[in-house]
């Protein structure tokens, strides 16, 4: 009940101003965010890889109001794009982009966005790695795909992210499901109404096993995003239905959440790629982190009374 709460006050700026004041909050959010600045998440990049990891890297920041933001954060990228050229992993460390902080939710933003994400892409590429289009609200997914489109033909190993909430996503798999695709398939973080998605818990993990079989049935590279445990038991079945070797799939969980199980797949032969979020503009991240689980939100409150 408290989930459609929580995911509304991620987008609220006062609420936003008392959680991220708070004392209290910080040791909380580093339970989920590598820290604020680059130095840090790389010293994170480099912990897992020790431990035969893969990442991926997010500079937090979404929900911009102005252009010169969306410059500032194409210059974070870059600047992760040069230290993961210097770290010299390749495609073992990846970038992840929400396709807002480049400005696609302002005036125009559909192009300002592709201009601004493309030179992150050709700098991923020169260094060797790759680059993932986070996916964000149904209003965004005809305008991220379509950047998508543009970007995968230059560059091919682009990836993409799927939603299963959405009723769409079945067709969208389809349509990303041949050879050279990358997609990263979650449940979605969201609150989307009844008319785009699904609300029942259980139809959404219904439709993210329908959309598993398209995507391990294809051409592409399926990056099976959740930390349920039935989602992961269901990837590693589909991937010996179909055939599929542990190097053509991969899992992909959250820094901080369920590090046992990253362990564990890991032992196992399975590739596993954490998704390390870094930055100061973390609040709508965490807020969503809180949303999901009951356990996060309970861990988030006992902080602020055993302090
Ligand atoms: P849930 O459906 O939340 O939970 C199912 C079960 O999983 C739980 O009952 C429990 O057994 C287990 N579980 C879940 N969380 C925990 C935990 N914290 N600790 C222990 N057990 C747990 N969403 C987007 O909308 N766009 C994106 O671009 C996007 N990128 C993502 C990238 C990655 C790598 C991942 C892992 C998620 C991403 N998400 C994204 C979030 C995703 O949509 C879900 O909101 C989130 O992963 C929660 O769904 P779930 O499948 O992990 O499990």
């Amino acid at each position: 009940m408290l989930g459609p709460v929580l995911l509304a006050a991620a987008r609220s700026d006062s609420i936003r101003r008392v959680v991220s004041a708070a004392p209290v909050t910080r040791p909380v959010v580093d339970r989920f965010v590598a820290g604020e600045r680059l130095d840090a998440s790389m010293a994170a990049v480099r912990s897992l890889a020790d431990r035969g990891m893969e990442v991926t890297l997010d500079h937090l920041g979404e929900d911009i109001t102005d252009p010169a933001e969306a410059l500032r954060n194409r210059d974070a990228y870059l600047q992760l794009t040069a230290a993961l050229k210097d770290l010299g992993l390749g495609e073992r460390a990846e970038m992840s982009v929400k396709l807002s902080a480049f400005g696609q939710a302002l005036p125009g933003g559909h192009e300002l966005a592709l201009k601004n994400v493309t030179p992150v892409v050709e700098a991923a590429a020169e260094a060797g790695t790759t680059v993932t289009l986070d996916m964000e609200d149904h209003t965004t997914v005809d305008s991220t795909l379509a950047i998508l489109g543009e970007l995968r033909a230059r560059f091919p190993q682009t990836g993409a992210v799927l939603q299963s909430y959405l009723f769409r996503t079945e067709d969208d798999c389809h349509a990303l499901a041949g050879e050279g695709s990358r997609v990263r398939l979650v449940k979605g973080a969201y609150k989307e109404p009844a008319t785009v998605a699904f609300q029942d818990k259980r139809e959404v993990d219904k439709a993210y096993v329908r959309c598993l079989k398209i995507l391990m049935a294809g051409e592409g590279y399926p990056m099976i995003g959740s930390h349920d445990p039935r989602m992961v038991a269901i990837g590693q079945e589909l991937g010996r239905r179909f055939g599929r070797k542990p190097a053509e799939y991969e899992f992909q969980m959250l820094y901080g959440i369920r590090e046992a199980e990253q362990e564990r797949l890991v032992t196992e032969g399975h590739r596993m790629r954490v998704y390390i979020p870094y930055g100061t503009d973390w609040y709508g991240y965490f807020m969503r982190r809180l949303a999901e689980r009951p356990a996060n939100l309970a861990f988030f409150l006992r902080s602020l009374v055993t302090k």
